[in-house]
């Protein structure tokens, strides 16, 4: 499976595992007591200052436990986002208590779009801003925010693992900057 760089937009792979991963048809059997399967416990959201101001590491995508790692993480910020998908656009896996750099967004269609290891490598066209939230902030009023308008960012891509390169602009570019802030400790009231 490959992705172009600018398959944002429309791209079958990522709405593929969109449609395997997030917003899932409710199973109301699967949430019956009576299974014996558990029901898989609530994430926790992490609103602690001190802890959201510790700065992630980096994932080793060398590592031979990488990928399973990598699957726990998913699986519980895809827990969050669909527990929150009235409000939330992105997450950060610190926020879910997990102190790697890794990033999701919710792109078009509701594809979730992860990022491991984002760094925005170009930024241009100017600035914008809009009411930024955060699930890690409860309380805090929306804040704007000064963002560059167009970002490129390296990430390594899990769905076709490796590096790949992509331009994102507008709302895209303003949730990724909001997402690395968290990986770098920072947050909405402290950026
Ligand atoms: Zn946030």
């Amino acid at each position: 499976m490959t992705c172009p760089d600018d398959c944002f937009e429309n791209c079958g792979t990522h709405v593929e595992y969109m449609n395997k991963n997030i917003n899932p048809v409710p199973d109301t059997n699967a949430l019956s007591p009576c299974k014996d399967t558990p029901l898989t416990p609530r994430v926790a959201i992490i609103t602690d200052k001190v802890l959201l101001s510790l700065v992630c590491s980096p994932m080793d995508i060398q590592d031979p436990g990488y990928k399973a790692s990598l699957d726990v993480i998913v699986s519980e910020m895809l827990q969050v986002v669909n527990e929150n998908s009235d409000t939330c656009v992105g997450l950060a896996a610190n926020q879910v208590g997990i102190f790697k750099r890794v990033v999701l967004i919710r792109g078009d269609k509701d594809a979730a779009i992860f990022l491991v290891n984002p760094t925005v490598i170009k930024c241009w066209g100017g600035f914008i801003s809009c009411e930024e939230t955060c699930l890690s902030r409860p309380a805090f009023p929306g804040t704007r925010v000064r963002r560059a308008k167009v970002i490129k960012v390296r990430y390594w891509d899990p769905i076709v693992d490796k590096f790949i390169v992509r331009t994102f602009k507008d709302i895209f570019s303003i949730i990724i900057q909001h997402e690395i802030d968290h990986l770098n400790g920072k947050f909405i009231g402290k950026v």
